[in-house]
């Protein structure tokens, strides 16, 4: 018998840590999930899925005005939030299901309440001390509020834009990162007027530069106001003083100003695991920290903080520990990710930016175009696509796309990629056409290099 209650317990019971709860326990391990809300974490219930749902819905906007210029004729539409709102609250609910069910199948305890660490081998929840071998810590971010005056009275989070009642009239977005993009998007295509207000001179800090100026431009056509170069000096009430002397009367204030690891009252300085000044827990290649039975994953390490990036990490961690495998860390270098936007960017891999920092000699292939569809629907808005390729050896280090199915698209292009794909196996490639996604495997002549 083991001294311990359980061979290992997770806290936090969203996607990273019931994957790597789910997994350890099918390899035989004794697990318990330690969970204060439902189950299911950022991504479920507050993020991607959500978001994503709502994305779905507000781009119907855009489709019904490309629709009359193929003909078509729509009279009255009309968009009942409170109907989207509540069809969305049913399906996250029966997500949270499948997560509980998950973990039930595979033979996981959840322990609901707070938990808290108290030593290497205990965790306190709800008034009563768990022991057990290993500590996994999977608890997740959540958004942060800067210093700014009258935001933490007037301001909303992401948790309350993606759920509210009534959908307002007029709404300031704060910030220029992901979810400042993504739900600009969202309350714009919905017909609110929308506000977008960022201190760099251009949104999305990080991706390739050709994509976010693209992005500044089809947003400005999808009436977004944008207001770079701009940070609020102070919220009151119902209206946002910008640092130009700018007032933006408004309904709603949303703060997407970055988000933090939720290490807060989580014991960890108690019991000795060492965080970073943001308060990400410090952790080696592997997820262990310096506390050798206490391991984490996901956006408490503040890594690459993809919901993707932490179901690997947990996935890794249980097969590695329980199944006795050897498992690499992950090549953060090359994950794909992208920007639910409208339209969308998605990209992989190396910037031109980056390349030129690391003092890469590469060759630049980009290629932008109306697509297809938006010659008769009228929307003037183009795609862009851009390939980074190593010069050395022809091997593609970089891809980027900004348009209709970028996401969709550099998912096999990132394939591709991981296999090592150089311009020649892409030019080797034939494309389908008529597509967007053929361009990837057409741009023959406009490499140009970078020295
Ligand atoms: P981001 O870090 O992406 O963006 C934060 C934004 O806030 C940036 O524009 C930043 O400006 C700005 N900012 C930060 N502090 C201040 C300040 N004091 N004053 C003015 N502006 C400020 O954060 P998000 O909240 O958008 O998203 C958090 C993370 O969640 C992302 O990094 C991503 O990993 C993940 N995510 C992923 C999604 C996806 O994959 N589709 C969707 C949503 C979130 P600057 O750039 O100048 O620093």
């Amino acid at each position: 018998m083991s001294q311990y209650d359980f061979d290992l317990i997770t806290i936090g019971g969203g996607s990273g840590g019931v994957r790597a709860s789910r997994i350890a326990a099918g390899l035989g391990a004794k697990v318990a999930v330690v969970e204060t809300d439902r189950l299911g974490g950022t991504c479920v219930l507050r993020g991607c899925v959500p978001k994503k749902l709502l994305v779905y819905g507000a781009s119907f906007a855009g489709d019904f005005a490309d629709a009359e210029g193929f003909g078509w004729t729509l009279d009255g539409a009309h968009h009942d939030w409170g109907k989207l709102i509540q069809a969305k609250r049913t399906e996250l609910d029966r997500l949270a299901g499948v997560y509980q069910g998950l973990l039930d199948d595979a033979g996981v305890a959840v322990l609901q309440g707070r938990g808290v660490v108290v030593d290497a081998h205990s965790v306190e929840v709800a008034g009563k001390i768990w022991t057990a071998e290993r500590i996994l810590l999977a608890v997740g971010g959540a958004p942060y509020f800067p210093d700014i005056e009258g935001l933490a009275q007037y301001g909303i989070t992401s948790n309350e834009a993606l759920d509210l009642d009534a959908r307002p009239e007029e709404i300031v977005i704060l910030g220029g990162g992901y979810i400042a993009v993504e739900l600009a998007g969202v309350f714009a295509g919905f017909g609110t007027k929308t506000h977008l207000v960022f201190r760099a001179d251009k949104v999305l800090r990080g991706f390739d530069e050709t994509m976010r100026s693209g992005l500044m431009q089809a947003l400005e056509n999808r009436g977004i106001n944008l207001h770079p170069n701009t940070t609020p000096s102070k919220i009151d009430g119902k209206q946002v003083v910008l640092d130009n002397g700018t007032a933006l009367k408004t309904d709603a204030v949303l703060g997407a100003l970055g988000r933090r690891p939720n290490t807060a009252g989580l014991g960890l300085e108690d019991a000795g695991i060492r965080l970073a000044k943001n308060g990400a827990i410090i952790v080696d290649a592997l997820g262990q920290t310096n506390q050798k039975s206490i391991y984490a994953i996901g956006d408490v390490t503040d890594r690459v903080n993809l919901t993707p990036v932490a179901i690997a990490e947990g996935q890794n961690f249980a097969e590695r520990i329980y199944g006795g495998k050897t498992r690499d860390a992950l090549n953060y270098a090359q994950i794909a990710s992208a920007v639910f936007s409208q339209p969308p960017l998605a990209s992989i891999g190396l910037t031109e930016a980056d390349a030129a920092k690391a003092g890469e000699a590469v060759a630049i292939y980009e290629s932008s175009f109306r697509p297809m569809k938006n010659t008769i629907s009228g929307r003037d808005e183009k795609s862009m696509l851009k390939l980074i390729v190593r010069q050395a050896d022809g091997v593609i280090i970089g891809a980027h796309m900004l348009g209709i199915d970028a996401p969709e698209i550099i998912q096999g292009i990132a394939i591709a990629m991981t296999a090592g794909a150089t311009k020649a196996d892409f030019d080797a490639t034939i494309g389908i056409h008529p597509t967007t996604a053929e361009e990837f495997v057409t741009m023959r002549n406009s490499g140009r290099n970078s020295r």
